[in-house]
C-alpha cells in the first residue's frame, strides 16, 4: 500500500517534497520556494490532527452513502459475485472506479447518470496476486499500488510511474479504469502491451460466472470503444514478470514533467539471443485512435542482429507505421519524429550510454 512518508516523521528531502506535492500545479511557476517551504516544514512544531473528530465525520458520510444505495442510484458491491450480479441486473448503470476520468464527465461535460455501479470496494478486484510467471492485478487496484507492484522486478519504471498524473490521482485512480477507459493517450496501455499483458473480462450469465481472457491489444475496437459486453466488467490485468536479460524501457513525452497527459508514449520490450533480437513487443500511445502495438516495427526487428544499422531501419518503419493527428499537445510531424528519436534513445541506452535521460540530470536547486 502507498505510504505517506511525511506523517511518519522521515526527513523531508527535495525528492520526497517533489513527489508528495506532485499533482499540485502552481500558476506562477513558484515551485522552488514551495519546495523550500516543504523541506523547512520538518523544523516547525507538528500540528496534530483530531483523528476522532475526522473519523466521526467520515462515518456520517458513509451513512449517507448507504441511504443512496437503497434506491439503486449508487451501488457499491463488496464482492466479485455481488458485482457481477449487479452488472447483469443493471447493464445500463455507469461503471465507476476511482472516478478520475468519470468525474470530469460530470463536472466538465455535465453528464448525469441514473445508476452508478462502483467497483472500487470489490475485495477481489483490489488484490494483487503473485504467480511464478506473472502478477495478476485486480482492476480496482489503485495506480499507485499497481505501479509499486510492477516496480518490484522492473525498477527502471520508477520515473514513468512518478509521471503518471500526480500523487492524488495515482492514489484514487485505478489501473482497470485507465485500461477500460481506453484513451489513445492513456499511459498504462502502451506499457502493458509491451509487457505482453492479458486482460480478463468477467460476467454472470445464467447464474454461471463466465470469463474470457485476451491480449490487451485485442480489447480495443476504436476510439474509446472496446469488446466488453454490457454485462461484463474488466476484472484482472495479468502482467508477465521480467525475464533475465530483458531490455525494457518506457518513455513519456509531454509538455510538462509532472501531471501532464502524454503527447507520445513509447514502451519497448526486447529479448536478445546472443546478438539477435529473439523477442520484441512495442506499445505506443498518442499515434492512433487507440493505444496500439507497433507490429511492423516489431517485425523489422525480430530475428535481426541488434545493431545501429538494424535500429536505423526500424526507425524508418516506426516513423511510417502510424498517421498521428496534430492537436494542442503536439503536431503530427513532432509525434512521428519523436517516436524515431525514442527508439534511437532505447538503442543508446541498451549500449550503456549515459546522460541521455532526465534522471541523469540534477535539477536547479536540488541538493547533490
Ligand atoms: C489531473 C489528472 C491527471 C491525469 N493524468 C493522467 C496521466 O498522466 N496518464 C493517464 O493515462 N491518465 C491520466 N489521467 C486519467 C485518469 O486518471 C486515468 O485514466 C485513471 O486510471 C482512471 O481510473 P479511474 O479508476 O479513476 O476510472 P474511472 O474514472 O472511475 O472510470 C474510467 C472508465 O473506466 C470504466 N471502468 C472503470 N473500472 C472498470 C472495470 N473494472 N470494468 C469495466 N470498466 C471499468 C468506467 O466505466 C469509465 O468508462 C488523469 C486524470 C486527471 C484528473
Amino acid at each position: 500500500m502507498y505510504q505517506n512518508h511525511v506523517v511518519q516523521g522521515e526527513p523531508i528531502t527535495r525528492e520526497l517534497a517533489q513527489e508528495e506535492l506532485s499533482g499540485n500545479l502552481c500558476r506562477c511557476t513558484g515551485y522552488r520556494p514551495i519546495l523550500d517551504a516543504a523541506q523547512h516544514m520538518a523544523q516547525l512544531p507538528p500540528v496534530r490532527l483530531d483523528e476522532t473528530d475526522l473519523l466521526q465525520k467520515l462515518k456520517q458520510l458513509a451513512h449517507k452513502g448507504r441511504g443512496l444505495e437503497a434506491d439503486l442510484s449508487y451501488m457499491s458491491p463488496r464482492t466479485l459475485a455481488a458485482l457481477l450480479a449487479a452488472r447483469a441486473a443493471h447493464p445500463e448503470a455507469q461503471l465507476v472506479a476511482g472516478c478520475t476520468d468519470v468525474g470530469l464527465w460530470v463536472n466538465k461535460l455535465h453528464l448525469r447518470f441514473g445508476k452508478v455501479l462502483d467497483v472500487s470496494k470489490v475485495a477481489e478486484l483490489r488484490r494483487i496476486e503473485d504467480y511464478p510467471r506473472h502478477i495478476a492485478i485486480g482492476a480496482a487496484v489503485t495506480l499507485a499500488d499497481a505501479f509499486a507492484a510492477l516496480l518490484i522486478d522492473r525498477p527502471q519504471l520508477h520515473t514513468f510511474a512518478a509521471r503518471f498524473a500526480g500523487l492524488p490521482v495515482r492514489n484514487a485512480g485505478t489501473l482497470g479504469g485507465n485500461v477500460a477507459n481506453g484513451s489513445p493517450i492513456g499511459d498504462s496501455m502502451p506499457l502493458l502491451m509491451a509487457l505482453g499483458a492479458n486482460v480478463v473480462l468477467m460476467s454472470e450469465r445464467n447464474a454461471q460466472v463466465v470469463h474470457r481472457e485476451m491480449p490487451l491489444a485485442q480489447l480495443y475496437t476504436g476510439y474509446r470503444k472496446n469488446v466488453m459486453a454490457a454485462d461484463e466488467v474488466l476484472a484482472w490485468i495479468k502482467v508477465p514478470k521480467a525475464t533475465p536479460g530483458e531490455l525494457f524501457r518506457v518513455y513519456k513525452i509531454s509538455k510538462r514533467f509532472d501531471d501532464d497527459i502524454s503527447a507520445v508514449c513509447l514502451a519497448l520490450n526486447l529479448q536478445l539471443d546472443g546478438e539477435k533480437v529473439a523477442r520484441v513487443s512495442i506499445g505506443v500511445g498518442g499515434v492512433a485512435a487507440t493505444p496500439v502495438r507497433a507490429l511492423h516495427t516489431e517485425a523489422a526487428l525480430r530475428g535481426q542482429a541488434w545493431t545501429q544499422a538494424t535500429v536505423q531501419r526500424a526507425i524508418i518503419t516506426l516513423c511510417g507505421e502510424f498517421a498521428p493527428i496534430s492537436d494542442k499537445r503536439a503536431s503530427a510531424a513532432y509525434r512521428v519524429q519523436v517516436l524515431g528519436n525514442l527508439l534511437q534513445r532505447f538503442w543508446l541506452e541498451s549500449q550503456g550510454v549515459q546522460q541521455i535521460n532526465l534522471e541523469s540530470f540534477t535539477l536547479e536547486g536540488e541538493s547533490a
